[in-house]
């Protein structure tokens, strides 16, 4: 007999969907699925009109106060747990750090290849014995023979077939298939098609392990240990310029955890991940995971199995590593911890730094962040006491930092009456290097060949009609393009405005430092590395090669040469334009001008016959770039800071930008009105509102866009305020809204 309605110990799930607003919703599961559902599967459940995909989050017997109008779950998606209870609670963390929803952060924590399963496929196993399950069968009447011999068949194939398969070798439809499911006989697994094949691979052997550590190294790696063996959450930061040996610190704190049986995590920003990189790492440890971008959606999935399942101690990946699901982990170590690449650009708009910090607090474990210019929030940090700096001053084997010479670009072009793009004390440089049979480098942040075109006549400037941007003149594609949006088109022969036929291009690209290059040195073969000529992952391996192999003479480029690269044969490295970073309308265009000067500075001088870097700019006076120039990031980072906090701006005050945007600029102005009053309206003491003001990019893909700035005394009035206007942000019709707490990007 049924026992009565109200004994039954009824089971409800709380589902995180991926929504920006709410939390959990919570659903009644039906008996038939009480075995299977777990917290970290994925559940399927009526939400709104719709059949959703959720995260289930917890499971609980006592009913939730609204348990009168629960719907029931409809499936169980996963066979397997994807996040334990931890990552759920991480994700919680940072729905609510950065006003995402929980399902959104839950989501941004697997990988797509995880989610969709890639590489496995959907397979029927018994769900009960089978002599128990033929048994129940015999209770059928003759006309269930077709269900009996789809079961039959199960029993002989169980777990090799899939449905159709089944009801193809049983001669039944599926239908009569899915009926063995529906009476709690079968059930669908999905399960992976090829055996994770991991090879173990063969350590490298080209490295030199055997040297002692310098003092500051060892002193590095005792207090790294010390919190390893305590098993405490601290936060290190590892301060030293390239060269001075912090990964090999790195290295010697993994290898203590892997060999007490954890795991580690590595991150790198992407266009570091290179083969080197990998290799180094792989020389001492042979069980690597790796995690990135490039990885098709099945390998992604076979590495995260691969961890999942304990056997690969160490994961090296970009920013979304940071959630790989190590059970054992036991060390996060964040290389060049200031670059942007960590903080996610969509929704949830996460920083992998302090994600990492908040995944070690929960853990007790300890964190590296190593750089040569930590971010001014780490500095400030380690000013404050909340992380510990450990310094490594020099470069191993005594080699110095290579001499900066700065360029007055007013005065360069006010002698030679003319636009010149490569000065003559670099020309000077590149010609001692090139004549002595040495390499060059020369960076420039902006590629095509001209950033603008104007019109002689009447001073129409040639401007995507889509966006607020100026047009860039491609001379090899003979385009002009927005790099904001998708735009293209042929370079007008005549003014658009007044028809007038000398529309000129002015401004200087990539394109154009290598036509300079070519005029100067004849004989010189130059490469150019940028996102126009490097649209394969082999062009960019290529185009190294020969620069390593000494093919190439001189190779200018983009940021992406300033990454990681290692020549030696490099003696100079001229920065064309220090000025395109420092005019950028941006709080922090002073920070990331330092960090180019230092990086492109660790491109040189790593050779015996040491190097030097020629820096090109019109504000020579510039702290950052006088400071940079000296190499001396404690003098920048102080004043910066006192700088910021005259301002009122990060890392001293907590910053959150709102971005609204539609296509009716009337109606993003009036949302962006009534944001600002509902601001004011929530009346947290120390809250100041900046704007509505357009953005700096005004106009983007069609879209109109305005900013808010809200700045708080700390972190809980900065989110006091927030809560107020998040449904109205977010929730606004033809006007989109963006919150980006601590944001990076400020166009
Ligand atoms: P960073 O990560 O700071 O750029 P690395 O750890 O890569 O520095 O060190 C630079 C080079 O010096 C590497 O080739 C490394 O193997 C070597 N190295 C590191 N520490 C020492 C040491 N104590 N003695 C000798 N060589 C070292
Ligand atoms: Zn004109
Ligand atoms: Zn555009």
């Amino acid at each position: 007999m049924k026992p009565p309605e109200d004994k039954i110990r009824r089971l409800y799930a709380q589902v995180a969907f991926k929504v920006p607003l709410a939390n959990a919703y919570s659903y009644i599961v039906p008996e038939r699925l009480a075995g299977r559902i777990a917290p970290g599967k994925r559940v399927e459940a009526p939400f709104g009109s719709r059949r959703a995909t959720g995260y289930c989050v917890s499971l609980s017997t006592t009913p939730p106060p609204t348990s009168a109008l629960l719907k029931e779950i409809y499936g169980v998606v996963d066979s397997e747990v994807l996040l334990d209870a931890h990552m759920l609670d991480l994700g919680r963390w940072m729905a609510e750090r950065y006003l995402a929803g929980w399902g959104e952060a839950l989501e941004a924590a697997l990988p797509a290849g995880v989610r969709c399963q890639t590489g496995n496929r959907n397979v029927l196993f018994l769900a009960r014995p089978a002599s128990e399950a033929l048994e129940t069968a015999v209770t059928w009447g003759a006309r269930a023979a077709k269900r009996r011999r789809a079961l039959e068949t199960l029993v002989e194939n169980d777990g090799r077939l899939s449905v159709s398969a089944l009801a193809e070798r049983a001669g039944v439809s599926s239908a009569t298939v899915g009926s063995l499911v529906k009476l709690g006989l079968a059930v669908v697994r999905s399960v992976p098609t090829v055996r994770s094949r991991r090879r173990r691979e063969p350590p490298v052997r080209d490295y030199r392990v055997d040297f002692d550590l310098t003092r500051e190294q060892s002193w590095a790696l005792r207090r790294i240990s010390a919190a390893i063996d305590q098993k405490a959450f601290r936060p290190f930061l590892l301060f030293g310029v390239t060269g001075s040996g912090k990964t090999e610190v790195y290295l010697r704190a993994i290898e203590k955890v892997v060999r007490a049986g954890g795991q580690a995590v590595v991150l790198v920003p992407e266009i570091s991940l290179t083969p080197q990189t990998v290799s180094r790492f792989r020389a001492r440890f042979p069980n690597i995971a790796l995690l990135h971008s490039h990885l098709s959606a099945g390998k992604r999935h076979r590495e995260w199995r691969a961890i999942a399942s304990g056997s690969a101690d160490v994961v090296i990946g970009a920013r979304s590593a940071v959630f790989a699901p190590a059970a054992r982990l036991g060390l996060i170590v964040i290389d060049e911890e200031h670059e942007n690449t960590f903080k996610q650009e969509t929704s949830p708009r996460y920083h992998a730094r302090d994600v990492a910090l908040r995944r070690a607090e929960m853990l007790s474990i300890p964190v590296i962040l190593g750089t040569a210019t930590p971010s001014l929030e780490t500095f400030h940090a380690a000013k404050s006491g909340l992380v510990e700096r450990l310094d490594l001053p020099f470069r191993v084997e005594g080699r110095a930092l290579p001499p900066v010479e700065i360029v007055d670009m007013r005065e360069e072009r006010a002698e030679r009456k003319a636009f010149t793009i490569i000065s003559r004390r670099l020309e000077y440089r590149m010609k001692k290097a090139l004549s002595a049979g040495f390499q060059v480098i020369l960076f420039l942040n902006r590629r095509g060949f001209a950033t603008y075109l104007t019109c002689r006549r009447c001073g129409w400037v040639g401007k995507c009609p889509q966006c607020d941007i100026t047009l860039t003149f491609h001379r090899s594609k003979n385009l002009v393009e927005c790099h904001y949006c998708d735009y293209s088109a042929r370079p007008p022969t005549e003014c658009p405005e007044c028809g007038h036929p000398n529309v000129r291009f002015f401004g200087a690209g990539t394109e154009r430092v290598v036509d300079e290059v070519r005029a100067l040195f004849p004989t010189a073969s130059v490469a150019r590395m940028d996102s126009d000529t490097m649209k394969t992952r082999h062009a960019y391996t290529k185009t190294l090669r020969d620069f390593r192999r000494g093919l190439t003479d001189v190779l200018v480029g983009t940021q992406m040469i300033v990454k990681g690269l290692d020549f030696p044969n490099v003696t100079v490295v001229g920065v064309i334009s220090a000025d395109v970073a420092l005019n950028l309308p941006d709080f922090r265009a002073g920070e990331r001008t330092f960090d180019l000067i230092s990086q492109v500075a660790g491109r040189t001088g790593r050779g015996p016959a040491g190097g030097v870097v020629v820096v090109q700019t019109i504000t020579p006076g510039h702290f950052a770039i006088r400071t940079a120039a000296r190499h001396d990031y404690l003098s920048f980072a102080e004043r910066e800071l006192e700088h910021r906090k005259d301002l009122g701006y990060p890392p001293v005050a907590k910053m959150a930008r709102i971005i609204l945007r539609g296509s009716d600029l009337e109606k993003v102005k009036k949302t962006a009105a009534r944001v600002r009053d509902a601001l004011g309206a929530t009346g947290v003491a120390g809250v100041n509102v900046l704007g509505p003001a357009p953005a700096f990019i005004s106009r983007l893909s069609g879209r109109h866009r305005y900013n808010l700035i809200v700045k708080a005394p700390d972190r809980a009035s900065l989110s006091a305020a927030l809560d107020g206007v998040r449904k109205l942000v977010k929730s606004t019709g033809n006007v989109q809204g963006v919150i980006d707490i601590d944001p990076l990007s400020m166009l």
